[in-house]
């Protein structure tokens, strides 16, 4: 398809956001954006500068009055405007996608719609922002609760779910009434461009939404956590890199939500079925070619039926078809950079040191269609052990690791065995069970016989050292809200019910 973003030169060299307006880096400067499929460069865009962030934030600052100030009514119908522009140009956007991030154009478009329901969602529930009265101990005395924006929002955005990420935070703020400064990260930032034209197309005013693309975050981070006027982080990405944000939001005590790393148990009990639960596993494991938040990363089977289910998951996984993103063949895409290639090899060499299985794939796939590229054979190995990186280390990549288990409570105690708290996915055909190791996982989401515990209805986010707070669901506009306590002392007497003219009817 043609891809509108292209046919304008300037679109993608004058990617700088800033109060209502297009522009390029101070002095011209760029980057380039490749795709790892390929390793061609597809496009340069604007390299900010500090400079350019701190304009951001000051109009950013001065647009959060009228913007807070305008009706939940308004808000909401810029909100669907945006739903509907958003839909119209799907399929330019999956396909950007598909290209800057490696993802099957299928799943491209899978997140494009999931994208786009942050939307329609947060345009709802910006009507439902309802305060509170509570009663006080003193007769004299109401109290009135208002919940109001939390003013100048950053927003920091990974490349793995690049336009996702992006609605799941800009829809909240702008319902809530709160501007935005947002950075994309620096492999996915066309799909954000797209992403801000149609905020812009759908009205919303200049200086409430602002793009930064750059390829120097921590340029971005510095300056919006020195400002002042930010009130806000929201972060999606590392841990390591959310802790550090969280540090260093302390200087100022701005709020912060951190959406961090996982590293998902997948629990199948001796009374789940295998083949199905090798299925589910096989699907989430390599969705994203494994680039995802909530992607299976210590698989524990238990040992009556692991035989079944390994030979299931080998040969689901030896029907997955790598290859670029764009051809309607590939079922599984690139990695996204180099370093994630070495990351995938390291950890399997050191699994295979300490005695594991490679039951199928293992290493880096080479020739037609995938040099250049940065391909790695979706990957499933047995007899993991806790000695293993692969044990304790976010994988991020297409590798299955399996353990097996004898005893309920054993399994419990190995799943939380981790600092990070994010998704978790039990297999069992039990509901007793199923009732009693969700409330035993520490956290933040359990599938139950479900590989897919996400939704824009639902509260997405982790425990432990895998974030703070909540998106998605009324609690995600949480997250963009202050509680403001009025208490107001009032004369309980009132004047002489008789000098006060009562209604009449006549
Ligand atoms: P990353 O932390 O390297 O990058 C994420 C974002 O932070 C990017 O925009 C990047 O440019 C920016 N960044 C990097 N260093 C920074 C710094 N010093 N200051 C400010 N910003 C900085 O992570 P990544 O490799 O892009 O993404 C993968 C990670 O994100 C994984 O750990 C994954 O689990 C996590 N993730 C979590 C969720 C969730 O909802 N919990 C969703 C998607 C991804």
């Amino acid at each position: 398809m043609t891809l509108p973003l292209f046919d304008d030169p300037r679109a993608t060299r004058e990617s700088l956001y800033i109060n209502g307006k297009w522009g390029p880096a101070p002095a011209g400067e760029t980057f380039d954006v490749a795709n790892p499929a390929t390793g061609g460069i597809i496009s340069e865009v604007a390299a900010g500068q500090a400079v350019d962030v701190a304009t951001a934030i000051g109009a950013a600052e001065s647009a959060f009055d009228d913007w807070s100030g305008q009706t939940a009514y308004e808000r909401s119908k810029v909100l669907v405007n945006a739903h509907r522009i958003m839909l119209e140009r799907a399929e330019e956007l999956a396909v950007l996608m598909t290209m800057e991030q490696g993802k099957p154009l299928r799943a491209a478009r899978t997140e494009v719609a999931y994208g786009a329901d942050f939307l329609i969602w947060f345009a709802e529930e910006a009507k439902r922002v309802y305060g509170s009265t509570i009663p006080s101990a003193r007769p004299d005395q109401r109290f009135v609760v208002l919940r109001q924006p939390v003013g100048v929002v950053a927003a920091i955005t990974p490349w793995n779910y690049p336009v996702s990420m992006i609605t799941r935070k800009v829809a909240p703020a702008l319902a809530a009434g709160a501007s935005v400064v947002l950075k994309p990260a620096s492999q996915t930032p066309l799909t954000a461009i797209v992403m801000f034209q149609i905020f812009e197309d759908a009205g919303v005013p200049a200086g409430v939404v602002n793009l930064i693309t750059t390829r120097n975050p921590r340029m971005f981070s510095e300056a919006v956590l020195a400002s002042k006027a930010v009130r806000k982080i929201t972060f999606t990405g590392s841990t390591e890199v959310g802790k550090l944000l969280a540090r260093e939001a302390a200087s100022t005590i701005k709020r912060v939500s951190l959406e961090l790393g996982g590293h998902a148990p997948f629990i199948v009990f001796p009374d789940a079925d295998p083949v199905h639960a090798a299925k589910g596993a096989t699907l989430v494991k390599f969705l994203n070619t494994g680039q995802a938040c909530i992607s299976p990363n210590r698989i524990y089977v238990h040992r009556s039926i692991a035989d079944r289910f390994l030979e299931t998951l080998v040969a689901r996984t030896d029907k997955l078809r790598p290859g670029n993103g764009l051809d309607a063949a590939s079922g599984v895409g690139p990695l996204i950079d180099e370093s994630s290639v070495e990351r995938m090899q390291r950890q399997v060499d050191n699994a295979r040191e300490h005695g594991a299985q490679v039951l199928t794939g293992g290493g880096r796939l080479t020739g037609a269609g995938f040099d250049g590229g940065y391909f790695f054979a979706p990957t499933v190995l047995s007899g993991i052990t806790p000695e293993m990186d692969i044990y304790r280390e976010e994988t991020f990549g297409p590798i299955a690791g399996v353990t097996v288990f004898d005893d309920e409570n054993e399994v419990i105690r190995m799943a939380n065995d981790t600092d990070y708290g994010l998704a978790s996915y039990v297999y069992t055909r039990d509901l007793s069970r199923a009732m009693r190791v969700s409330e035993k996982l520490r956290f933040g989401m359990v599938g139950i016989n479900d590989i897919n515990p996400t939704s824009a209805a639902a509260p997405f986010g982790g425990v432990k050292e895998s974030g703070l707070g909540r998106e998605g669901a009324a609690a995600g506009i949480d997250e963009y809200l202050d509680t403001k306590l009025i208490g107001i002392s009032i004369d309980t007497t009132g004047p002489d019910e008789k000098a006060v003219p009562g209604p009449t009817n006549s």
